[in-house]
C-alpha cells in the first residue's frame, strides 16, 4: 500500500491555518439559487444588489421640527410664518420657502426646496401660525442629502456577502424580495474506528458510541453547508477505501470530505494510507496545535467527477463559474472528540466558508484577563476549553478542569479556548490571554 509523506508534514499552527486559507482562496465558482428574503439569513450572496434610486431619494429630515432657511435665525429669537405641515408618507409636493416663511416638519418627511436646515421642535413655540425658534442653526443640520446613503446603481453588497439582518434590509430597501444565493455545499462525514458503534447501539465493554458523527454534523449545519454522514468505517483498509471513495466519486455529490479517527500514529490508524493509495497530495499531516495535534489536509484526485458545487442541477442554476475543479479536499481529523471539534473550527471552517461563497476571513481572537495561572509544557499552540465571565470591560477567563481531548462533559461547560502561545509555559493571574469563541 502507498505510504503517506514521510517525514511527516508537522506545520506551526499560523502555518497549517495559512495553507488552508491559501487553499480556501483557489475556490470560487458555485451553483446558485433563488430563495425568498425571508429565508435568505445565513446564506451567501451569489448576485450584486444596487441601489435602485438614489437613498435617501429625498433630502430627508432626522427631527420632527421646523423646515428653515439657515440665515432666517441670525438673530435670535427669530419669528416666522408658518406655510404649512410636511409629514412622512405622501406629500404634496411642497413648495419652496421664502425668507421669513417655515414648515412644520417630521422624522423622515422631505425637506421642502430651499430650506437648508431643520430646527428640533425642542427649540421652537407657536402662536398663531408664528413660529418662535430660539436656537441658531447650520446648514445641513438634521438633514441627510439626497443621495448622501447611496447614489442610484450604486453596488450595496457584493456577491459573497453573509446575509444578515443589516443586509436583508437593505435588500428589502431596493425592492428585492427574493436573492440569488450560493448552493449550500455537501459535506462528507465518515467516522473511523473499530471500537465506533452507532448511537442506537448496547456498546460492548471496550466499545464507544459514535459521537463525532454528530458534533461535525452540527459545525458544518452552522457553517451553513449540510451534513452527509456516511456508515462507520472500521479500521480495515479495504472498507475504508470504499467509503472513501464512495464519497468522493458517487451521487452523493460531495464538495468536501471530512473523516475522524485513523490519523494518529497507532499501528490501526489507516486513514493517510489509504489516501495516500488514492493518489492524494498532502498539505499537511499535523500541526503543532493541542488538542488535535495529528490535524490532516488534502486533496485527492476525482478525475471524471464534476464539481457538485458547479454543476447539481444543471436546470435551474446559474453557472458562476466553469471551472471543474479535478480533485476534492479532504481533512483527517483526530479522533478525540474535543480534537474534532477544535480542528473543525481551526482548519476545516475556512473551507467549508469558501465552497459556500464566502471570500477567506482571517482568524481573530478576543481578549480577556486570566483568572488563575496556567503552567503547561511550551512547544504547542494551545486551545484549551475554558469558561469567560465578567461583564461590560471587565471580562475575565479560566480554563476548566478537563481530563483531556476525551472530555466532552467538561467541553460542554466552556464556552471559549484560551489560546497559549507555544513559547509560553506560565501565564500568570491577570494576565490578558487570547480566546477563541465558541
Ligand atoms: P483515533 O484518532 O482513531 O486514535 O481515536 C482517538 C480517540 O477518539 C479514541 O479514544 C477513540 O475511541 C475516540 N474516537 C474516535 N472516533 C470517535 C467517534 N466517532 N466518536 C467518539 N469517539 C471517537
Ligand atoms: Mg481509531
Amino acid at each position: 500500500m502507498a505510504a503517506p509523506p514521510t517525514p511527516a508534514l508537522v506545520l506551526t499552527f499560523e502555518a497549517a491555518r495559512r495553507t488552508v486559507e491559501h487553499h480556501a482562496s483557489q475556490i470560487s465558482a458555485h451553483k446558485t439559487e433563488t430563495i425568498n428574503l425571508l429565508d435568505s439569513a445565513n446564506r451567501i450572496l451569489a448576485e450584486p444588489i444596487l441601489a435602485d434610486r438614489d437613498i435617501p431619494p429625498f433630502p430627508r429630515s432626522t427631527r420632527d421640527g421646523y423646515a428653515v432657511r439657515s440665515p432666517d435665525l441670525a438673530t435670535l429669537p427669530a419669528k416666522l410664518k408658518l406655510i404649512g405641515e410636511i409629514k412622512a408618507g405622501p406629500n404634496l409636493a411642497p413648495r419652496a420657502i421664502n425668507a421669513g416663511e417655515t414648515y412644520s416638519i417630521m422624522t423622515g418627511a422631505p425637506v421642502p426646496p430651499a430650506a437648508d436646515a431643520v430646527v428640533m421642535v425642542e427649540y421652537t413655540s407657536q402662536q398663531n401660525g408664528i413660529v418662535e425658534i430660539t436656537k441658531s442653526t447650520r446648514p445641513g443640520e438634521n438633514i441627510v442629502p439626497q443621495g448622501a446613503e447611496a447614489l442610484g446603481g450604486r453596488t450595496l453588497l457584493s456577491p459573497g456577502a453573509k446575509l444578515n439582518e443589516s443586509s436583508i434590509a437593505l435588500a428589502a430597501s431596493v425592492g428585492k424580495s427574493s436573492l440569488q444565493v450560493f448552493a449550500r455545499p455537501r459535506i462528507a462525514i465518515l467516522s473511523t474506528g473499530d471500537e465506533i458503534v452507532v448511537v442506537d447501539q448496547l456498546p460492548g465493554p471496550s466499545e464507544i458510541r459514535n459521537s463525532n458523527s454528530y458534533s461535525l454534523a452540527v459545525q458544518v449545519q452552522n457553517a451553513g453547508a449540510d451534513p452527509v454522514i456516511l456508515p462507520i468505517a472500521p479500521d480495515d483498509p479495504n472498507r475504508l477505501r470504499e467509503l472513501i471513495e464512495q464519497a468522493l466519486h458517487s451521487d452523493l455529490l460531495i464538495d468536501l470530505l471530512i473523516m475522524t479517527g485513523g490519523v494518529s500514529m497507532g499501528r490501526y490508524d489507516f486513514v493517510e494510507q489509504v489516501l495516500a493509495a488514492l493518489h492524494a497530495e498532502f498539505f499537511f499531516t499535523g500541526a503543532e496545535i493541542q488538542p488535535g495535534r495529528p490535524v490532516v489536509f488534502g486533496r485527492v484526485p476525482c478525475a471524471a467527477a464534476t464539481h457538485p458545487a458547479h454543476n447539481r442541477d444543471a436546470q435551474d442554476s446559474k453557472l458562476a463559474g466553469s471551472k471543474n475543479p479535478t480533485h476534492k479536499y479532504f481533512f483527517g481529523l483526530p479522533g478525540n472528540p474535543v480534537s474534532t471539534m477544535v480542528t473543525f473550527e481551526l482548519f476545516a471552517r475556512p473551507m467549508l466558508d469558501a465552497l459556500s461563497g464566502m471570500p477567506p476571513w482571517p482568524l481573530s481572537f478576543l481578549h480577556a484577563r486570566l483568572k488563575s495561572e496556567i503552567r503547561t509544557k511550551p512547544g504547542l499552540t494551545r486551545f484549551l476549553p475554558a469558561i469567560r465571565s465578567g461583564e461590560y470591560s471587565n471580562s475575565h477567563v479560566e480554563l476548566i478542569p478537563w481530563q483531556g481531548s476525551g472530555d466532552i462533559a467538561a467541553q460542554t461547560r466552556a464556552n471559549c479556548y484560551i489560546v497559549i502561545p507555544p513559547d509560553r509555559s506560565h501565564i500568570p493571574p491577570g494576565e490578558w490571554v487570547a480566546v477563541l469563541p465558541r
